[in-house]
């Protein structure tokens, strides 16, 4: 089941199948719908791939619009039972690259690497293969008789071809055919793409709804790992599944000053990075007098020296770019912890 399926059964007041702090939004694009294709950009982890989704669930609805409040889905007809539990409706086209299809919880059987290669690396792109299935899907009658929606996420992950490809459809749309396109960054986009778009902006998530979401889904401290993770409930979420929880968070600013990589050890390097380059950037900010950003204020050190900062910060960002392949991830979180070390000691 899919991560906007499972919030339909959190314990909120949030409709069917929509996370809380979306609720909003969505009553909003939906009383405001023009054109054909919409452009959802918002914070990565705020929810940009489920918004998408409970808008197209909403237009393929089957129940009637005066039963719906705001016009969102009804969560139990047939048409919202096939989005959300088993992903085969046959009006609904999702295009993602083959690497989010688990993390989104949106993996169908047939949804096999391109070529059917399992012992390749998913592809973090949209391919023109899975484009062309979308022109394909645009060919063909409705199969409930109603809208075809086609939804794109991330948008700005499409490969070159796949977004020239896709600009042709978004041209000629054929009748009764809607698009959304879900990026966190819409600057990777084409132009021409984007101007073919009603551009919607989500807000950022409500901080209180966020966190209360977060608690019913178990995660103890939620309003603290919520600010660790730039106030986005998603990425907060999967940063708790990966093992960075609110109480290791709160130490990690002590452990960097101590010189211990050893905590850090068993999370993902690119979370290990992620995590230090928040450090650093609180650090500047405390040094500069400012509150912190993403941990408690006065648990980063307010002495740190400014240039040995800017060197862990350059360091951190080398790192990044072979965080997923690190030659020795033992050693490279050791040596930046350490160099983090030096940098809070001023
Ligand atoms: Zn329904």
């Amino acid at each position: 089941m899919s991560r906007a399926a499972d919030a339909a059964g959190a314990p909120s007041t949030s409709p069917p199948g929509v996370l809380p702090w979306l609720a909003g939004p969505l009553a909003d694009a939906l009383r405001h719908q023009r054109g054909h294709a919409l452009l959802v950009q918002g914070a990565q982890g705020a929810g940009q791939f489920e918004f998408a989704i409970a808008l197209a669930r909403a237009w393929l609805c089957e129940s009637p619009a005066s039963g719906r409040p705001d016009g969102i889905a009804c969560g139990h007809c047939e048409s919202c039972r096939l989005v959300a539990a088993d992903q085969i409706h046959p009006d609904l086209c999702v295009l993602l690259p083959e690497a989010r299809h688990l993390a989104l919880g949106w993996q169908r059987p047939g949804d096999m690497p391109d070529g059917g290669d399992t012992k390749r690396k998913p592809s973090e792109w949209i391919s023109i293969r899975q484009v062309r299935s979308a022109i394909e899907f645009s060919t063909l009658t409705s199969g409930r008789g109603r809208l075809k929606v086609v939804v794109i996420h991330p948008a700005e992950r499409m490969q070159p071809a796949a977004a020239s490809a896709l600009l042709k459809l978004l041209e000629e749309p054929q009748g009764g055919q809607r698009f959304v396109l879900a990026c966190g960054d819409a600057t990777g986009l084409l132009p021409t793409v984007r101007s073919r778009c009603h551009a919607l902006t989500l807000p950022a998530p409500d901080s209180v709804l966020a966190a209360r979401w977060l608690a019913d889904a178990g995660l103890p401290d939620a309003a603290a790992l919520l600010v660790a993770s730039g106030g986005a409930p998603l990425a907060a979420l999967e940063r708790h599944a990966l093992g960075l929880d609110a109480a290791l968070w709160s130490k990690l600013p002590a452990l960097v000053a101590a010189g211990d990589p050893q905590p850090l050890q068993r999370l993902p390097m690119p979370l290990v990075i992620e995590s230090l380059h928040k450090l650093c950037h609180d650090a500047m900010l405390a040094a500069c007098g400012v509150a912190p950003r993403y941990f408690a204020a006065g648990s980063v050190p307010a002495d740190a020296a400014i240039e040995r900062l800017v060197d862990w910060g350059d360091a951190l960002r080398r790192a990044a770019r072979h965080a997923e392949h690190p030659w020795n991830a033992a050693l490279l979180v050791e040596s930046l912890v350490l160099q983090g070390r030096r940098a809070l000691r001023g």
